[in-house]
């Protein structure tokens, strides 16, 4: 059920959207050009509203539940963060790597031959899991950056519990 969940993020907490990429969540950024059109999609997709404009809230679609909203309150992105996983209980929802942190498209597993010419010697040395963006063709291996990024949504975890 919460797995389900996917957000419209604004462009004044646009950091949001790396980090609920990196949980799996479908994420789309919103460049803030025309609330109105952030709001549309949100009703027509079924996403959850990510923002820190109030006048936002007030809109009838969100006022009356129609579509859900988050009013971020931290200017800081590990608070807003924790603020959206207190939230919404999304600390026990971690499958990184399973959308592109850039671009918000599933990722595609590739084999190790597959990725040979396309990542650095010592990454290749050291791992045989790759994963990569059909749109972006980024590819993402569990490296060190990887795992950095999980110890700071584990603190997030724990903050919260
Ligand atoms: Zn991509």
């Amino acid at each position: 059920m919460v797995s389900e969940l996917r957000f419209i993020v604004d462009h004044n907490v646009g950091k949001l959207a790396r980090w609920l990429r990196m949980m799996g969540y479908d994420s789309l950024f919103f460049d803030g050009s025309d609330d109105s059109h952030m709001v549309a999609q949100a009703l027509a997709e079924d996403r959850v509203i990510l923002t820190r404009d109030s006048a936002i809230m007030k809109r009838r679609v969100v006022n009356s539940g129609r579509i859900r909203a988050i009013l971020i309150n931290s200017e800081e992105s590990e608070q807003q963060m924790r603020q959206v996983m207190d939230t919404l209980e999304l600390k026990r929802q971690l499958r990184p790597f399973t959308l592109c942190l850039e671009c918000n498209q599933p990722l595609v597993e590739r084999k190790w031959e597959e990725v040979k010419e396309r990542v650095p010697p010592y990454v290749y040395k050291t791992q045989s899991q790759y994963m990569e963006c059909p749109a972006c063709h980024r590819i993402y291996w569990r490296g060190t950056h990887w795992e950095a990024m999980i110890k700071k949504l584990e603190k997030f975890s724990d903050f919260s519990s």
